[in-house]
């Protein structure tokens, strides 16, 4: 993940730390300090974010582990400093896949918070939830109580919280599954709509946000179903450009100005050898212009790497992939020659023309319901 370091690797999988988590930090250290907290509690407080964020991870492999039952792998997990997120290279359609994934995160914190829960009463301590941001009351029932509100918060029935994708697992095993998906989105925009009165009667800034971060992530996961249904089955192949302009490494910028006005192409794969170099964007070429001018050489402009994706990929996954990277071009290869290259326009037409297809054949179905009533 871009402007993240590499912590750890557990399992074969990278925990990364995004540079976001540094501000959490340094708010934290600004807070303690203007709330006039002694050096040592201060430690304690970030001693206690450590112990949550180690119990997010440990969250967040729960999920990684399961997807591994399934023989689906994870790229990594990222921790920002509002949780962690396991990014697994795909989620299974198979509901009860999904809805094993989405519980062993959360079964993870149960685990952790009975293990807790058993120290604290075999050593007599405290755990009224009284205890909650009052670490003089003792570390371990808060953390008991940040693990437990860790479960009640992720099963909420809203994406991408892991309710949400419960709720989808359970709602799809009745069902198909984009109907299944835009329900458990519907319950999850439903939800956000609430935290957001919550948030605005009760003056908290933390449900808002929240709630914007609910409704944002169940419109992504409605429409990456929708994506999903509407190019099921197709791959990059299908959808690709195959009749495209090509730029070398050592041609000028003066070279890749006339291809664009010339043609309709609006990104450019560089080929060197057969191999694929880059790819030049029409924003990358203007940045360059803008920069250094028509004479230099393509080969000296930044941010030309594109990595090319096999034209075997299914193309939800390309999108996937294309969207992860900001990308809105992707040269194609096929044993690692170039053989074309894909567009998010490519990908839109694909979607506008299975969509008017489905249409028409829904057509001709109701078509021939009433011819047979008539
Ligand atoms: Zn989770």
């Amino acid at each position: 993940m871009k402007g993240s370091i590499r912590l750890i690797t557990i399992a074969g999988i990278d925990i990364q730390l995004h540079w976001t988590f540094g501000l959490l930090i340094i708010g934290l250290v600004v807070f303690f300090g203007m709330r006039g907290l002694e050096p040592a509690l201060a430690v304690l407080g970030i001693a206690m974010v450590m112990a949550l964020f180690i119990c997010v991870v440990l969250h967040e492999l729960g999920h990684a582990l399961a997807a591994r039952r399934f023989d689906v792998p994870t790229r990594d997990i990222t921790l920002y400093p509002i949780g962690g997120v396991a990014r697994l290279q795909r989620i299974p359609e198979e509901p009860a896949k999904e809805f094993w994934i989405a519980v062993a995160g959360p079964a993870v914190n149960v685990g952790i918070a009975f293990v807790l829960l058993v120290i604290i009463v075999a050593s007599g301590m405290s755990i009224r939830p009284a205890n909650l941001f009052d670490l003089r009351a003792g570390f371990w029932a808060t953390l008991f109580w940040m693990n437990v509100v860790l479960v009640a918060f992720n099963m909420l029935p809203a994406f991408p919280m892991d309710g949400g994708r419960v709720l989808r697992a359970l709602l799809a095993s009745k069902m198909d599954y984009t109907r299944a998906t835009e329900l458990a989105a519907g319950v999850g925009q439903g939800m956000a709509l609430l935290f957001a009165v919550m948030g605005v009667v009760s003056f908290n800034p933390i449900l808002l946000f929240i709630a914007l971060f609910v409704y944002f992530g169940a419109q992504q996961e409605a429409r990456y179903a929708g994506l999903r249904s509407v190019t099921k089955g197709i791959s990059v192949r299908r959808a690709m450009l195959t009749r495209f302009e090509m730029l070398d490494p050592d041609d000028t910028l003066d070279v890749a100005v006339e291809r664009l006005l010339r043609s309709s192409d609006q990104s450019f794969p560089i080929i060197r050898d057969d191999e694929v170099v880059g790819m030049l964007t029409r924003k990358r070429l203007m940045k360059a212009l803008e920069d250094h001018g028509l004479t230099t050489r393509i080969r000296d402009v930044e941010g030309i790497e594109s990595a090319p994706i096999e034209d075997s990929v299914m193309l939800d996954q390309a999108f996937m992939r294309m969207q992860e990277e900001g990308r809105t071009s992707a040269p194609v290869v096929r044993s690692g020659r170039l053989v074309g290259v894909l567009t998010l326009d490519n990908i839109a037409e694909v979607m506008m023309i299975t969509t008017a297809l489905q249409r028409n054949n829904e057509r001709r179905r109701v078509r021939n319901q009433l011819a047979a009533t008539d």
